[in-house]
């Protein structure tokens, strides 16, 4: 029966630090299309960011637990982190389907920017067999599917939050406040564990 199906929509990022356009992306796409859960998915090593110092996984899955824990329908999965080494989405994908059985339909959530650079990700071809993909608006970024195969993406417009995590860092080096683009307990996540001071 089709409604033994559960529906789980997958966000993937590093979230260093997760921010509220993360959260209204999530909760947007898990509305419109009717998801049971979102699971939030914090990278191991980045490798598009490979140049890029990136905070500790555990910072990083934390933040993600603290600004998720207050809505039942998020999770924060470590499969990357545990993995070790660098994170691509097929493994992501491949260890998701492996823990929740058949049962289950993926919905790969990506922003505008992450959606463009799509097709230099890694077995293409299986990634688009394990889930569907959600598209979503980000101001700075055209949201186009147009350079995609057919029929493999959707494509979302969710409420504008101009905030990128580079920014939130940015703003934290040099003392200015990150409050209201991140949850409040991130603001002070990163107090106390001084991240990003520079
Ligand atoms: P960084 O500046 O370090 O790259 P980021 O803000 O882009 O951080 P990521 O962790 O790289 O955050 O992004 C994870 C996912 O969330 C990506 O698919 C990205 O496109 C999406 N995303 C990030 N910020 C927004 C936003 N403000 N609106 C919509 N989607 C977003
Ligand atoms: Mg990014």
């Amino acid at each position: 029966m089709a409604d033994d199906i559960r529906r789980i929509g997958i966000m993937g990022g590093t979230f260093d630090p997760i921010h509220h356009g993360h959260l209204v992306a999530a909760s947007e796409v898990a509305d419109r299309f009717g998801l049971d859960e979102v699971i939030f998915v914090p990278t191991g090593q980045p490798w598009q960011k490979a140049d890029v110092p990136v905070s500790p996984a555990e910072d990083r899955y934390l933040m993600t637990v603290i600004a998720t824990a207050s809505n039942p329908q998020f999770q924060v999965s470590r499969v990357d982190i545990d993995r070790g080494g660098p994170t691509y989405t097929v493994d992501t994908l491949r260890d998701l389907h492996q823990m929740h059985g058949p049962k289950v339909q993926l919905f790969f959530i990506t922003g505008a920017d992450a959606l463009e650079k799509i097709l230099s990700w890694k077995n293409l071809n299986e990634i688009f067999e394990l889930a569907h993909f959600i598209g979503v608006t980000r101001p700075g970024f055209a949201l186009t599917d147009a350079h995609l195969p057919a029929d493999t993406v959707s494509l979302v417009q969710v409420p504008a939050m101009a905030i990128s995590s580079t920014d939130c860092r940015a703003r934290v080096a040099r003392g200015a406040p990150v409050w209201y683009l991140v949850p409040d307990g991130v603001v002070q996540y990163i107090a106390k564990r001084r991240l990003y001071q520079g």
